[in-house]
């Protein structure tokens, strides 16, 4: 339903969960972030972002990358275990999803035969694992790839941000029928499934285009196509709709 992400210098956390509030009147059943400083750490919890936000409050959440999450379930019922962000089976990878995986039943059959085990009944769990599967090939070699692959074989709609724990520079998002804005700081850049959670850092964003995937880093943005070409884009000034 709702996705807020941030890497550079500021602290994640209060980002990340005032994009979360910001982001509140999309309607939700349950919130999630997941943050970076030497490990990766996810929390996630059923409920309102102020349940979140006790969960977390003896915590570490110390970090300058991070992901957050509000959900709206299409795919298994609210609950903590359902709730965003998913990891994956070996840890490799944590991502949240916005929209719709359609073919998640035939991929999580395909993925179960290979060994994989899933925690959650939601359609999200599949396409991480799928995002893992990819990577642990030997001929892939970079998280960008192992999402591309993945993203061809998926069939519906997505906003997605991934992090990878062997990338803890860099975070890759995808966008397919679910909106995604990256929003442009200097040496940092914010991400969000609308443009309210940005707007207080900067005014300088990019509407992400159907089938574009996006790799951000402290100091370098790039977009392409989930077939690798080069993406179209245009750096804009915000526009809140209203
Ligand atoms: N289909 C996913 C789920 O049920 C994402 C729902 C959403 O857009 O919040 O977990």
């Amino acid at each position: 339903c709702g996705i807020v992400g941030y890497i550079g210098d500021k602290n994640v956390y209060p980002i990340l969960i005032k994009g979360l509030q910001r982001l509140e009147y999309r309607g939700y059943d349950s919130a999630g972030i997941a943050i970076y400083n030497d490990k990766l750490k996810t929390y996630k919890k059923q409920g309102k972002v102020s349940e979140l936000e006790a969960y977390v409050a003896d915590k570490d959440i110390h970090g300058h990358l991070g992901i957050g999450h509000t959900r709206w379930a299409t795919h298994g019922e609210p609950s903590d275990t359902n709730s965003h962000p998913h990891g994956s089976m070996n840890g490799d990878f944590v991502l949240v999803h916005n929209g719709i995986i359609e073919n998640y039943a035939e991929l999580k059959k395909d993925l179960t035969a290979k060994g994989y085990r899933f925690e959650s009944d939601t359609d999200t769990e599949v396409l991480v694992n799928l995002i893992e599967y990819f990577y642990r090939l030997e001929e892939v070699s970079s998280a960008e790839i192992a999402v591309r692959l993945a993203l061809s074989k998926v069939v519906g709609a997505y906003g997605i941000v991934v992090l990878c724990l062997h990338e803890k520079h860099r975070m890759i998002a995808a966008r397919m029928g679910s909106p995604l804005v990256i929003g442009i700081g200097q040496g940092e850049y914010f991400l969000a499934s609308d443009a309210s959670p940005i707007v207080e850092y900067t005014d300088s964003v990019i509407y992400m285009n159907d089938g574009d995937v996006a790799i951000i880093e402290k100091h370098s943005l790039t977009l392409k196509t989930v077939d690798n070409d080069p993406a179209n884009f245009k750096v804009t000034k915000v526009d809140l709709g209203i």
